[in-house]
C-alpha cells in the first residue's frame, strides 16, 4: 500500500475523554473514530488490525473442532419470550419495533438463536457433539461506555455454542474451548490467566474467565504468580485426546476475579507468590447445561429413545476489545508496538527522498519483492519531512521500518529499524531484504 493513497488521519493531540493509552493510540493513529458514545467506525488502518485478530480467532476454533457460521445481528423478541430472558435481561438490551409492530432486538448474544436452529435441525444424540461459532457484532447498551473499544455498546464478538448428550461429554467440549482459548491469546501475544468465575444458580466449577494483566484493566483480579509464565499447547495438541489432565493442572493454583475473590483461599498461596493486579477480561467461558434447551424445548432422542434437553455451553471471545488489550501491551512513549502476527502492516517503508531517482528504484524494488515474498508494506512515499516519517511510522507502529535515502545509499545502504526493540542496523539492500523477510516470515509460523 502506497501511503499517499491510504487513508490515516492521524490526530495531533489527545482528546480529553481519552482516559487509557489504548484509547489514545487508537485515536492518534487513526484506527478508530466514535460515531456515537460506545459505537466506533473502523478506519483502514484499524480495520486491518481487527481483521488479524478475528483472523487467529478463528483459525483456533476451527482447529479445536468448531464449525464457524453466521447469525444475525437483528433477533426477534419471540425466542427471547420462550427463553424468559426478553424481560429479564433489561435495559442493556437494544430493543427496535418494525413497521408491522413486532418486537425486534439487536443481539447482545446469542444462545436463544442458536438453540432454536439447533433444535430445529438436531433429532438424535448421533448428531451429537457439535460446536458451533459466529463472529458478530454484538450491542448492548451499557451503562457507562468507556476506554474505547474495551467497553463499548457495539462491539465484535466471537461466541460458540456446544452442544453434548451428557454432562461428562460437555465437560470435553469446555476443555476444548479452554485450550483454544489458551493458545488463541498466546499466538495474539498475550498472556492470559483463566481465572474461575460465578457459575450462578447453574453450580459447578465450568466458569472461566480469561484474564489479561494490565494496569488500565476494569477487573481486580488475584493469582499465583506461577500461572503468568505458564506454558501453552502448541499446535500439535490433541483436541480428540483427554484434555482434562492439562485443564486440571491449569486451574490447580489459586486465579479468581474479585467476584469470586476467598480471601482465605488466596492466603494459602506463599506470600511471594500472590499476586494482586488488574486485569482486561478477553474471554469467558461457561457451561449453562440445560438452561435454555428445557425452556426451548431443544431435545434429542437418547440411547433408549426417549427425549432429552441438550447440554449446552457457550464461549465468547472479545475481538475488538482485544485490539485495546493488545495496545495496552504493546505500545512505548512513540506509539503502538504491535507484534507481527496483528500488525497493520509488516513493513514499513521510508523513503526519506521522493523524486530521488536511485531512492524511488530501490523503495519499488524492496516494495516488489516484500509483496512477492506476502509480506505487507506500507511505503511512505510522501513528500513529508524525515522527522514527520519517523514519528509517524514509530506511532503506527509497525513491527519494521526499511528507511532509504540517498545519504545511505551513497555507501551502498539502507537502515532497518525493528520497532519493538528501537534497535537500528545499517544493511546493504541486499542484506535488508533477506533479514527483514527472515524475522516477518519466522515470526508469522503459529508455535
Ligand atoms: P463484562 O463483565 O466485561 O461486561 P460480560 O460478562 O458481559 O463482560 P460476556 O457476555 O461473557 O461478557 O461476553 C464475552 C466477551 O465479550 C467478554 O469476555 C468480553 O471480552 C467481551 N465484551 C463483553 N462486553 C463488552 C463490551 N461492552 N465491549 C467490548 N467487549 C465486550
Ligand atoms: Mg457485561
Amino acid at each position: 500500500m502506497y501511503l499517499s493513497r491510504f487513508y490515516l488521519p492521524l490526530m495531533k493531540e489527545t482528546p480529553a475523554d481519552a482516559q487509557i493509552i489504548s484509547h489514545q493510540l487508537m485515536l492518534r493513529a487513526g484506527m478508530i473514530r466514535q460515531g456515537a458514545a460506545g459505537i466506533y467506525s473502523w478506519l483502514p488502518l484499524g480495520y486491518r488490525v481487527l481483521k488479524k485478530i478475528e483472523q487467529i480467532v478463528r483459525e483456533e476454533q476451527d482447529r479445536a473442532g468448531a464449525v464457524e457460521m453466521l447469525m444475525p445481528t437483528i433477533q426477534s423478541a419471540e425466542l427471547w419470550r420462550e427463553s424468559g430472558r426478553y424481560e429479564a435481561y433489561g435495559k442493556e438490551m437494544l430493543r427496535i419495533t418494525d413497521r408491522h409492530d413486532r418486537e425486534m432486538l439487536y443481539g447482545p448474544t446469542n444462545e436463544e438463536l442458536v438453540t432454536e436452529i439447533f433444535r430445529a435441525g438436531t433429532r438424535s444424540y448421533k448428531d451429537l457433539p457439535k460446536m458451533l461459532y459466529h463472529i458478530q457484532w454484538k450491542f448492548r447498551d451499557e451503562i457507562r461506555p468507556r476506554f474505547g473499544v474495551m467497553r463499548g455498546r457495539e462491539f465484535l464478538m466471537k461466541d460458540t455454542y456446544s452442544f453434548d448428550l451428557t454432562e461428562e461429554a460437555a465437560r470435553k467440549s469446555y476443555y476444548k474451548m479452554f485450550v483454544a482459548y489458551l493458545r488463541t491469546f498466546n499466538r495474539l501475544g498475550l498472556k492470559s490467566v483463566p481465572m474461575k468465575a460465578d457459575t450462578g444458580p447453574i453450580g459447578g466449577d465450568l466458569s472461566h474467565e480469561f484474564i489479561v494483566l494490565a494496569e488500565t484493566g476494569e477487573s481486580q483480579v488475584y493469582c499465583h504468580r506461577e500461572l503468568i509464565d505458564m506454558a501453552v499447547p502448541g499446535s500439535d495438541v490433541d483436541f480428540d485426546g483427554d484434555l482434562e489432565p492439562f485443564v486440571r493442572e491449569r486451574t490447580s493454583l489459586y486465579a479468581a476475579t474479585d467476584e469470586m475473590y476467598d480471601e482465605k483461599e488466596f492466603e494459602k498461596v506463599p506470600e511471594d507468590d500472590r499476586i494482586t493486579a488488574r486485569g482486561i477480561e478477553v474471554g469467558h467461558i461457561f457451561f449453562f447445561g440445560t438452561k435454555y434447551s428445557a425452556p426451548m424445548n431443544c431435545v434429542v432422542s437418547g440411547h433408549d429413545g426417549r427425549n432429552v434437553p441438550v447440554q449446552m455451553g457457550s464461549y465468547g471471545i472479545g475481538v475488538s476489545r482485544l485490539m485495546g488489550a493488545l495496545i495496552e501491551a504493546y505500545h512505548d512513549e512513540d506509539g503502538c508496538r504491535w507484534p507481527v502476527p496483528v500488525a497493520p502492516f509488516h513493513v514499513g517503508l521510508i523513503n526519506l527522498k521522493p523524486g530521488d531517482e536511485e531512492s524511488d528504484r530501490l523503495c519499488r524494488e524492496f516494495y516488489a519483492k516484500l509483496q512477492g515474498a506476502g509480506i505487507e508494506v506500507l511505503y511512505d512515499d510522501t513528500p513529508a519531512r524525515p522527522g514527520e516519517k519517523f514519528a509517524r511510522m514509530d506511532l503506527i507502529g509497525l513491527p519494521y521500518q526499511m528507511v532509504v535515502g540517498p545519504r545511505g545509499l551513497a555507501t551502498g545502504h539502507v537502515e532497518v529499524k525493528e520497532r519493538h526493540s528501537g534497535e537500528r542496523i545499517e544493511l546493504t539492500p541486499d542484506e535488508a531484504l533477506d533479514h527483514v523477510t527472515g524475522k516477518i516470515i519466522s515470526a508469522l509460523v503459529p508455535a
